[in-house]
């Protein structure tokens, strides 16, 4: 498979980011998929492969128009189409996280937003996650809610399903599923208690103004030092 370097650092940072989701306790067998913004198209995860088998190879290619490559076995994940439709409609988002974090799923499948309980609900973008309608997995319905979910959020919850975080870049969508995660075992704490109070739209607003696009900070790779330098 001719790639350049590049991609190849690409590919092998998806597969990484897969093992991390394991690791961090988000997601677990083989649920979950990601996709990164390259030209022409994305690059995603195979269906069905796991993680600790899964190599820089395995990762297909998808084309805006649908088209894909992939080594020989593999297709490109279930949920290729809210993949491709959400790097599509969202030129700022570089890279789409999706998994089946265990407390994100417990309020996907009680069909509950996560409201305004900490000040960290800014990282998606607004005061709420949204927990999108449900629709099956796979489907051109699933992807259509999750856009209309992602309108001004860059995360949301999937009805009876799991978390979509999206980011600049990968590194950045990752933060945020586990983020997101977070605040969903903070919610559903709170909701053992009582009924949470929640932060004033207003605070919401005065800290996404402040922030901008607060969080994790990427590194610029770091520059070549020229070897007369050492
Ligand atoms: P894939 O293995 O096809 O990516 O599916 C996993 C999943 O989470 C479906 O929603
Ligand atoms: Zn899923």
């Amino acid at each position: 498979m001719g790639m350049n370097r590049d991609e190849r650092d690409l590919r092998q940072a998806i597969v990484m980011a897969c093992r991390e989701m394991t690791a961090a306790g988000i997601n677990q067998g083989t649920s979950g998929n990601i996709s990164v913004r390259v030209d022409g198209g994305i690059l995603l995860t195979p269906s069905g492969l796991p993680y600790d088998q899964m190599t820089p190879e395995d990762i297909v290619f998808m084309a805006w128009d649908g088209g894909w490559t992939a080594r020989e076995g593999n297709v490109p994940s279930t949920e290729w189409r809210f993949h491709l439709d959400i790097l599509k409609a969202k030129p700022e988002t570089g890279a789409v996280v999706h998994a089946h974090p265990a407390y994100c799923t417990i309020l996907a499948i009680m069909q509950k937003s996560i409201p305004a309980i900490h000040y960290m609900i800014a990282a998606g973008g607004g005061n709420d996650v949204p927990c999108a309608p449900y629709a099956q997995y796979g489907t051109a319905e699933l992807s259509q809610l999750a856009l209309e979910a992602l309108a001004d959020r860059r995360a949301c919850l999937l009805a009876h399903h799991g978390l979509i975080a999206t980011g600049v870049s990968l590194r950045k969508a990752m933060w945020l599923a586990i983020e997101v995660e977070t605040l969903a075992k903070q919610y559903h704490g709170c909701l053992q208690i009582g009924t949470p109070p929640l932060l004033p739209d207003e605070e919401i607003d005065s800290i996404l103004r402040r922030w901008g696009q607060y969080g994790l900070r990427d590194r610029k790779p770091l520059a070549a030092v020229p070897s007369s330098a050492a």
